[in-house]
């Protein structure tokens, strides 16, 4: 079980175009009081589509994907990990393009639109039911750039379910260093190592 409050650390949730400011759909949290104008600004032209991007700030962590023409961009606590807002994300993204057909996204441009306005009914279900949504593993690493002490990683299931191969790596960066962690079918870790980084 995921012991993070989400509703408090998820910050907004955006649905706009690729490479313009149209927003599409916006949810911010009533516990955020900032303007998230520039900052989804930014996620609207990734160099390439269905990948996912991260920007990790001091005081924000903003996961965002293209798919087609549209931009869907998650932001919370820095503290968050970004596979949990990726499996949120890929959640939000699935739901959307089964409740609307992607052909009402032409008919929205500008600042507002109000069309996907029932999808904050989705996103509040995401905060307020995530563990019942099945979308991630919690699993354990000894680290040895923390001293060898034990670190929660979390691990989104479609990461491991998409794999081909047997192990599927991952680097979970945190407190200045990282570990590339090799996790197996059953969201074991197998194996560890610290890495160098270049930021
Ligand atoms: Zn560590």
């Amino acid at each position: 079980m995921l012991s993070i409050n989400l509703v408090k650390n998820i910050y907004f949730f955006n649905i706009g175009g690729y490479g313009n400011d149209d927003n599409y759909f916006q949810w911010t949290s009533k516990f955020y009081n900032k303007n998230p104008h520039f900052q989804i600004k930014i996620t609207r032209n990734p160099p390439h589509k269905n990948i996912f991007y991260t920007i990790n700030n001091p005081d924000i962590t903003i996961v965002y994907y293209a798919k087609d023409d549209t931009v869907f961009t998650i932001a919370g606590h820095p503290n968050l990990q970004s596979q949990l807002l990726e499996a949120m994300l890929e959640f939000l993204v699935d739901e959307f393009y089964e409740m609307y057909d992607s052909s009402l996204l032409t008919t929205c441009y500008g600042d507002t639109c109000d069309v996907f306005d029932g999808f904050s009914m989705v996103v509040l279900d995401l905060l307020n039911n995530f563990d019942e949504k099945n979308l991630i593993k919690i699993t354990r690493v000894n680290c040895k750039g923390c001293d060898k002490k034990t670190q929660e990683v979390i691990i989104k299931k479609s990461l491991i379910s998409n794999s081909n191969s047997s192990t599927t790596p991952l680097v979970f960066i945190h407190s200045g260093h990282a570990l590339l962690i090799y996790i197996d079918k059953e969201f074991k870790v197998r194996g560890s190592q610290l890495v160098d980084v270049s930021y």
